[in-house]
């Protein structure tokens, strides 16, 4: 009787499976187009969290807004956070610049090259680090992110939980000792092979490149893996939201620096749910001398571990007081930052503005 076959024979059956179908395959996308550190580098971080197709708008306007390391190491944080605007997790913006001034300082403008090195920059762990030595500078080192640990443990059906440290450890180390010669195609590979066929939730098995030695799909296992710790529930808050509109600018402030969308954009709000009659008050209490309230809107807002269960009444107001910005549609298109949880009510004020707004 034949043995099963070991991960290990399994994973270094990838390499020649997963090379020619990647090269008849691969997508064609803006910053595959080259493998130039700094565009590999910007794309991966936008690709944390976020979908191949919302980023592509995202990719094409940051470079050509930004188009080499020193432009991003140069840049204000207002343009930076603006042009990051609906990403998420801003965090990564900043870390983007403060890498660049690194870069720029300590590396003479050019990239590092090994793993080691690019992990010391902000922002860069070791997803980013493999995926930029790799594909950059043909390197041996894997890019384990979500998408390459669901493929781990689908082909060996391997029933622990994979989102743990050690389950990363064991993937990067298993991968990197069967890397072929043309390691940036093995990395873009597996991202590829993650993004479009072996999905989260509707695994493409029949048009698989890799079915043939698949442990999760010969035990009928592919849609339950990979198990999962189990997530803590989010913490559920409820905000009102103002959306003050004075003569057709509306209040913005600044939030704090430290915490949740630290030191960006929004629209004035407060903790809890105030009732329609209790958030006039509080728009009075602002100094704002509220006119009409004209709307009343519920939406949520989903991060990480926290979810926002959001009212937001629009306002109608007669005076536009300090310390807020008052900002008309021309200033909140071009020149102020909201993130995604407050940009959703701005959208549909924009939207009654006009085209001339
Ligand atoms: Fe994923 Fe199915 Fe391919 Fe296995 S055969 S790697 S489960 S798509």
């Amino acid at each position: 009787m034949a043995c099963a076959p070991t991960s290990q024979d399994l994973y270094a059956q990838l390499p020649g499976l997963l090379l020619p179908w990647y090269r008849e395959n691969a997508r064609d996308l803006p910053w595959r187009r080259d493998r130039e550190p700094y565009h590999v580098w910007v794309s991966e971080i936008m690709l944390q969290q976020t979908r191949v197709e919302a980023v592509r708008g995202y990719y094409i306007r940051f470079l050509e807004a930004l188009p080499t390391v020193q432009a991003l190491a140069q840049v204000v944080e207002e343009q930076l956070l603006k042009l990051w605007e609906g990403l998420g997790y801003y965090s990564r913006a900043r870390n983007l610049k403060k890498a660049a001034q690194v870069i720029v300082a300590q590396w003479g403008g050019r990239f590092p090259q090994t793993a080691k090195e690019l992990l010391t920059l902000p922002g860069i762990g070791p997803y980013t680090a493999g995926a930029i030595a790799s594909i950059c500078f043909n390197q041996p080192v894997a890019a384990v992110d979500g998408n390459v640990l669901r493929i781990a443990a689908r082909i060996t059906a391997d029933p622990q939980p994979m989102d743990t440290p050690q389950a990363k450890k064991a993937v990067s180390a298993a991968l990197t000792a069967v890397y072929p010669a043309d390691c940036g195609a093995f990395t873009q590979a597996l991202m590829e092979l993650g993004a479009t066929v072996c999905t989260p939730r509707s695994p493409q098995c029949a048009l698989c490149p890799v079915q043939a030695i698949c442990q999760g799909r010969a035990q009928g296992l592919a849609e339950k893996l990979p198990v999962l710790s189990e997530k803590r529930a989010k913490r559920i808050e409820e905000r009102t939201v103002f959306l003050l509109d004075c003569g057709g600018r509306i209040a913005l402030d600044k939030r704090a620096g430290k915490g949740l969308l630290a030191g960006l954009w929004q629209l004035p709000n407060v903790a809890g749910h105030l009732t329609p009659q209790a958030a006039l008050q509080t728009a009075a209490d602002l100094g704002t001398h509220p006119q009409q309230l004209l709307r009343e809107v519920h939406r949520p807002h989903i991060f990480t571990h926290i979810r926002w269960e959001m009212t937001c009444y629009w306002i109608q107001c007669a005076a536009a007081p300090a310390p807020f910005a008052w900002a008309d549609a021309q200033m909140v298109k071009g020149q102020y930052a909201l993130p995604t949880a407050f940009r959703q009510f701005v959208s549909d004020w924009l939207a009654e503005q006009g085209p001339e707004g």
